[in-house]
């Protein structure tokens, strides 16, 4: 396998921009080795600037559910761009995305689009606290929910790889508001409640978490959080960010029959642009600026480029329906990945909630984020070179989630199941 390419842009980059990248998980500094730089994605398949191939289970961690450079949104695009790429005033194409954003999620009367992920659970959160006038809000120790100053506590995925769940630079005033309680522990959340009656505006949740690796809720914590919000009039806030089209066309609400009171997603509705929204039901929305009180607003929101991008992504996934198929491929692949770590006496775990999937690296079962600390990640790391030499691009680093797409093949499956049987077999 050649690097030299990706090796020597990478030390370009550094001097160039902090730690060589522009989102701290893809330098790799949790698997050692120096990341691969891409030149160009089509289908299942990435090629870096030294011309290998790999099969992709990143997607752009989570948004490319149709595979990379998929015809008919790179023809939708091409034809917006000739039209314009931003103008700073409102377009049809945002309110069909809005249409078709409520259909997918009941929860959803009317939605704001922001830019990313973190915009949009900022905005959720900002406007719990001006419909509730409360100010305090509960997430869950190992969730991620964007960079935001007050949600950077016990935070996930990059922040929990590098072991800086508290980022520096954040004021402790800033997150004295953020409470912490323990994902599937409806008990630790009651005892916030307890703690200070009336006080929580609102409960944010990555309803299946991602950004621990893949978590899933237990038994019926989901619906008695429901309640318990219910009772305490605090907002419930699901994150679907990762989660929305991507378990069901509409989400962990769906699959749950759960409806939040507030929704934020990301990624897919954006089809590979950057997007962000965070919606829910009339009522609340209407704080939002300049309807309501709660100021938010966004240079290139609801940007024409993202918005037709995501809104031909949602319009196949929805003629297709490729959710049954792509279940029923990912189960495939993590049945393989388990059947070849146990025939190599290498414990794992898996987490997996349709088509997004962590294998861990652990021998006991992983339900949250004290479970997923005792994960061996040095054998993650192995485990990641190995694959990535047999030309198979894993997230790289133990909390994240895979992800497959419609255009992963049946060989590419079995291709990634033989790599996994290589790399177990001298993993120790
Ligand atoms: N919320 C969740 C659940 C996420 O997984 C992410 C990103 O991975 C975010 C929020 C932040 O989104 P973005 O990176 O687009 O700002």
């Amino acid at each position: 396998m050649k690097t030299a390419a990706s090796e020597s842009l990478f030390e370009k980059a550094k001097l160039l921009i902090p730690g060589g990248v522009n989102s701290p998980v893809r330098a790799f500094k949790a698997v050692g080795g120096s990341p691969l730089f891409i030149q160009k994605a089509k289908g299942a398949y990435l090629w870096d600037v030294d011309g290998n191939r790999y099969i992709d289970y990143i997607g752009s961690w989570g948004p490319i559910i149709l595979g990379h450079a998929d015809t008919s949104v790179v023809k939708a695009v091409k034809r917006q761009l000739e039209k314009g790429s931003s103008y700073g005033a409102p377009t049809e194409l945002e309110v069909q995305l809005a249409e078709e954003v409520c259909r997918a999620f009941p929860s959803i009367e009317k939605v704001r689009f922001v830019s990313s992920g973190t915009e949009a659970v900022m905005g959720a959160v900002r406007a719990a606290r001006g419909f509730t006038g409360r100010k305090k809000i509960i997430k869950f120790d190992g969730c991620y929910h964007g960079h935001a100053d007050h949600l950077l506590v016990k935070a996930g995925s990059g922040a929990a790889t590098l072991g800086q769940p508290d980022s520096a630079g954040v004021p402790e005033e800033f997150v004295s508001h953020t409470l912490i309680a323990r994902y599937n522990d409806l008990a630790s959340v009651e005892a916030l409640f307890q703690k200070i009656p009336g006080q929580i505006a609102a409960v944010l949740i990555e309803p299946i978490v991602g950004n621990m690796g893949v978590i899933l809720p237990r038994g019926n914590f989901l619906s008695r959080l429901r309640d318990l919000c219910h009772r305490q009039k605090a907002l419930l806030i699901f994150d679907e960010v990762m989660t929305g089209f991507r378990v069901a066309y509409g989400g962990v609400q769906e699959l749950y029959g759960i409806q939040p009171d507030l929704t934020c997603l990301g990624k897919i509705i954006g089809g590979g642009f950057p997007v962000g929204a965070y919606g829910g039901k009339k009522e609340i929305m209407s704080v939002v600026a300049p309807e309501g009180p709660v100021y938010q607003a966004g240079t290139l929101s609801g940007n024409p480029v993202a918005m037709v991008a995501g809104l031909v992504t949602l319009q196949i996934l929805k003629k297709k329906n490729p959710y049954p198929e792509l279940n029923k491929r990912t189960q495939k692949l993590t049945q393989g990945l388990e059947e070849a770590a146990r025939t190599s006496a290498v414990s794992v775990k898996l987490g997996r909630a349709g088509s997004m999937f962590t294998l861990f690296f652990a021998d006991k079962e992983i339900i949250d984020a004290d479970s997923a600390r005792s994960c061996d990640t040095k054998r993650f790391a192995n485990f990641f070179q190995g694959m990535l030499r047999e030309g198979i691009y894993w997230p790289p680093a133990q909390f994240e989630a895979a992800f497959l797409s419609v255009e992963h093949s049946e060989r590419d499956v079995e291709r990634t199941i033989g790599a996994a049987k290589n790399v177990l077999a001298v993993l120790h």
